[in-house]
Parts: structure tokens; C-alpha cells; sequence
């Protein structure tokens, strides 16, 4: 017999992703007049959030069979090693210019708020290697296309990007051609 009453109902997704939602801080101008900032250190503060939410980012790349998380420095390491850990998956950094000790491959790109350069070990992975990228916000796409042409440099195999937060109104994923984009959360 097929239960359909409230209590016993299959959680859908919005009913997860509500709770994820109202522990993300919105911070008007920061780091500069008219931006709207999304904190998401109260919910990476908080224990059943924070796995629920590497949980989710992490569900749409299992079949995917990734082999390598690459996370985008700052606030894409503290998801990508989780994510990583659950997906049984070594972690690979794209760090600002200049922060990496070995020899590394350097893109420019632009940002919603300046210009940047991002960088990441030459040897970074074995040829081929399946590599999901992953950060906590996609804003106009210029830092995530940067992260996978780094990625494709190092000669890794880009599967996807796992975001937790899309500003869908910057169209940042149509700078992305790769085959799976998957965003937790839509503003
Ligand atoms: P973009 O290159 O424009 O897609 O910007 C994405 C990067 O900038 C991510 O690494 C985010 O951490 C950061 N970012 C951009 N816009 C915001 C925002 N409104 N709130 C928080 N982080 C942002």
C-alpha cells in the first residue's frame, strides 16, 4: 500500500534545500557598494546542515565515478574536501596567484567585483584523470571557466561542477560547456 500522508511522504527537494537557504546570510555591500555578499559560514557553522548540504552537492557525481575534486580557493576548499571525502575522491587546490609552491599553470579571469588570476599545479593529476570542480558560488561563470581550463591544462578530464549557490540572473553557466552543472541552490 502506498502511504501519502505528510509524515511519510518522500522529502522533496525544496523541502531539503529550505533549511540550507535560511542559514546562507545575505551581506549588502560586501566587499564592495552593491553587492549582495552570500555567507554561508552560519551554515558551514552547523553539523546536520553541513553534511546535508556536502551530501547534496555530492548525489548528482556518484555515477559519474569521479577520481579528483578540485576546490577553488577560498571558500570552494572547505566544500570540495568534503565532498571529496564523500565521494571516496582525491582534492586538488586552484589557489590564487602566487600561493602554490611547485610549478603551475596560471589563467586571468574576470569576477563580479575585479579581475583575478588563479593557478594550479602543473602535475596536479595523472593524465585523464575525471575531475569534478567545485565551488561555493557561480556569479558571472568567469571563475569556474577559468578553474576548468586549468583543470584541462593540468590534463585532467572535467566531468562537472558541483556549486552550492547559482546567481542565475549573472547566466554564469552558460560560460560552461561541460557536460554536467549541477547548482544546490538558485537566487
Ligand atoms: P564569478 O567568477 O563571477 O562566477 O564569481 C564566483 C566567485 O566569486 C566564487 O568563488 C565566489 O566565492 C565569489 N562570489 C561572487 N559573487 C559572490 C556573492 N554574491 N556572494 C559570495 N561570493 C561571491
Amino acid at each position: 500500500m502506498v502511504k501519502t500522508n505528510a509524515a511519510t511522504r518522500k522529502k522533496t527537494s525544496d523541502d531539503l534545500t529550505q533549511p540550507i537557504i535560511q542559514a546562507i546570510r545575505p551581506i549588502p555591500n560586501f566587499p564592495r557598494q552593491g553587492i549582495l555578499f552570500r555567507d554561508i559560514t552560519p551554515l558551514l557553522a552547523n553539523p546536520k546542515l553541513l553534511r546535508l548540504t556536502i551530501d547534496l552537492m555530492a548525489a548528482p557525481f556518484i555515477k559519474l565515478k569521479p577520481e579528483c575534486v578540485v576546490g577553488i580557493e577560498s571558500r570552494g576548499f572547505l566544500l570540495a574536501s568534503a565532498i571529496a571525502y564523500h565521494l571516496n575522491c582525491g582534492v586538488v587546490p586552484i589557489r590564487k596567484k602566487g600561493k602554490l609552491p611547485a610549478a603551475t599553470y596560471a589563467e586571468s579571469y574576470d569576477l563580479e567585483y575585479g579581475q583575478d588570476t588563479l593557478e594550479i599545479h602543473q602535475d596536479a593529476f595523472k593524465k585523464g584523470r575525471r575531475v569534478l570542480i567545485v565551488d561555493d558560488v557561480i556569479a558571472t561563470g568567469g571563475t569556474a571557466l577559468a578553474a576548468a581550463r586549468l583543470a584541462q591544462k593540468a590534463k585532467g578530464q572535467v566531468l562537472g561542477f558541483s556549486f552550492l549557490i547559482e546567481l542565475a540572473a549573472l547566466s554564469g553557466r552558460q560560460k560552461l560547456d561541460h557536460q554536467k552543472i549541477h547548482a544546490l541552490i538558485r537566487y
